[in-house]
């Protein structure tokens, strides 16, 4: 038996047969007209008792909460306790749904990419908080807004006309014309368009200062290139060129390629710090011994055209011993080589604060202001001449600057023109071995 069909035998069971069992009763006992006269009365009763349920259940449809759910027993008892379960069960899905689609649009909203829903005619339906900032679309003041109005850039109207799968819109910040986003609109379904936007400043910035970087190697390297091979044709070409003068060209090349050896040794030295986060080992490196070594290996590239002292009253350092050897010895030898003949250089490792910190005082040229955030930058020279002259690569304060970054550290100069430097490298207090 199906279920209706079930539902109907109970309700004839429980409700038409005690009706037709009376007017059965009444006939038996007082005549046909008296069992007519009970069935009919037993039918009105039920249909009032029925249609009162119906009404009971019609208003508690309207308001379904617990304080007037409808008192029954018997079938419709059953039926409002079903009824009841079944919207419970429903109005429990309802919320779920409406919880993930909350958290599904809290999600869309927040993304760090721009979003922004068109319909057919291209008419703004929905957009997030990022394509606020990266296309000035902005909900509700955009809505039903036809997107090439709120964004002019020219091509743009032409590349949502016709998509190019393959390559992104790529467009500047209307507001701030210092970010760049690539756009991208995806079909959604049959006839809307979805526009995402990704903020690629600092991708390009990336790609802008690699190429930069590899243009100036190639003009470091392509200067004492072009020296070398000048002599090589003057030696080839000239045979009658004396003993002496193939020394004096011998020297020069000598020294070009002495340059092109130490660009490639600092080159492979930031390539080698870039690839790696931390250093590869860490001890605990004695500060005078560090210090004494460094002092020797000033002296002997000032050839005693300066005054070099050293100081150390600090406890050992905590760090990979290679790596500070190389940032301390490029500032020492900095000072050397920005310091005129009978100038003075003093190297020290002291605590000040908690910190521990090295420095190379030296009374040299000294650095206009307007230089010194620059400093650190790959090639960046105040005086080209002086650091070729001098043997510089442009370099070495960035790899200083790199070494301090994988110890905490920070760099601080300071400086005056005509009055010279002082380069402080400052450690966190952690890095150091303090007696206790
Ligand atoms: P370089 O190999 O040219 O010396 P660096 O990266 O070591 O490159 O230094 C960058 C620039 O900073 C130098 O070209 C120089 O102009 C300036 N500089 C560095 N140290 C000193 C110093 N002690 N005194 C004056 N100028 C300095």
């Amino acid at each position: 038996m199906t279920s209706a069909g079930r539902w109907f035998a109970r309700i004839v069971l429980t409700g038409v047969l005690p009706t037709v069992c009376l007017g059965l009763f009444a006939w038996i006992m007082h005549g046909l007209a008296w069992g007519w006269a009970a069935a009919a009365l037993g039918f009105m009763l039920m249909v009032i008792v029925q249609s009162r349920r119906l009404a009971h259940l019609a208003a508690w449809i309207d308001y379904p909460d617990r304080s007037n759910f409808p008192d029954s027993n018997g079938v419709w008892g059953e039926v409002f306790l079903k009824l009841s379960r079944k919207l419970r069960l429903d109005a429990r899905t309802i919320d779920e749904v409406e919880a993930r689609l909350r958290s599904f649009s809290d999600a869309m909203v927040a993304v760090p990419d721009g979003l922004v829903i068109l319909d057919a005619s291209h008419q703004v339906q929905w957009s997030n908080r990022a394509a606020g900032e990266h296309l000035g679309v902005r909900l509700p003041r955009d809505a039903g807004a036809i997107i090439e109005q709120l964004v002019r850039t020219p091509g743009f109207a032409d590349y949502l006309r016709s998509p190019d799968g393959s390559a992104p819109f790529i467009l500047q910040s209307p507001a701030a014309r210092t970010r760049v986003y690539a756009i991208r609109a995806v079909p959604l379904g049959e006839r809307s368009t979805l526009l995402v936007s990704l903020d690629v400043t600092d991708a390009r910035r990336v790609e802008a200062m690699r190429s930069t970087f590899v243009a100036n190697v190639s003009h470091e390297l392509r200067t004492p290139l072009t020296v070398v091979s000048g002599f090589l044709e003057h030696f080839t070409d000239d045979a009658g060129m004396s003993g002496d003068q193939r020394q004096h060209f011998a020297r020069l090349m000598s020294e070009q390629t002495k340059r092109m050896l130490s660009l490639v040794d600092d080159l492979l030295t930031l390539s080698r710090l870039e690839a790696e986060d931390a250093p590869a080992s860490e001890e605990e490196v004695d500060m005078e011994e560090l210090l004494a070594q460094l002092l020797s290996e000033g002296q002997s590239l000032s050839a005693g055209r300066h005054r070099l002292a050293v100081g150390c009253k600090g406890p050992a350092l905590r760090g990979n011993r290679k790596e500070l050897h190389s940032a301390f010895s490029n500032l020492v030898s900095n000072a050397i080589r920005y310091t005129p003949a009978g100038g003075e250089i003093r190297i020290r490792w002291k605590l000040r604060d908690g910190a521990g910190v090295f420095s190379v005082r030296d009374s040299g040229v000294g650095i206009a202001a307007e230089h010194l955030p620059r400093l650190t930058e790959r090639f960046y020279r105040v005086d080209r001449g002086r650091s070729r002259e001098t043997g510089g690569t442009g370099l070495g304060l960035a790899i200083v600057k790199h070494i301090l970054l994988r110890h905490q550290a920070t760099l601080v100069i300071d400086s005056q023109l005509g009055e010279g430097s002082t380069f402080r490298a400052e450690f966190p207090g952690w890095r150091l071995k303090l007696a206790v």
